[in-house]
């Protein structure tokens, strides 16, 4: 007979780094459209419907993720000035400057 063990924890996968972490050691992104007007924002309950994308905690990876456009392209969307400026002030609010 197997051993049964624990269930892992679900993981995802960063969009930016591509290290796989715990569901709930990331930030869920998401995309809502409304009226064909797509908007990405942080989906602060990881419950929130739409398409999804997560990035970890850290701000160099939700930089190089808009920079890149990683994160657009991980959402099928592009991101909007405002999108890109909440999506900003959100990871500052992250960490600390790390350097
Ligand atoms: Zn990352």
């Amino acid at each position: 007979m197997a051993v049964l063990r624990p269930r892992k924890q679900p993981e995802r996968t960063c969009v930016s780094c591509r290290e796989t972490q715990a569901k709930r050691t990331l930030v869920r992104l998401v995309r809502t459209a409304t009226e064909g007007d797509s908007r990405v924002t942080v989906d602060e309950s990881g419950r929130a419907h739409g398409r999804g994308a997560y990035l970890c905690h850290r701000a160099e990876c939700w930089e190089r993720a808009l920079r890149t456009g990683a994160l657009a392209r991980a959402l099928n969307v592009p991101l909007t000035p405002h999108d890109r400026q909440s999506l900003e002030a959100y990871s500052g609010r992250l960490l600390p400057a790390a350097l």
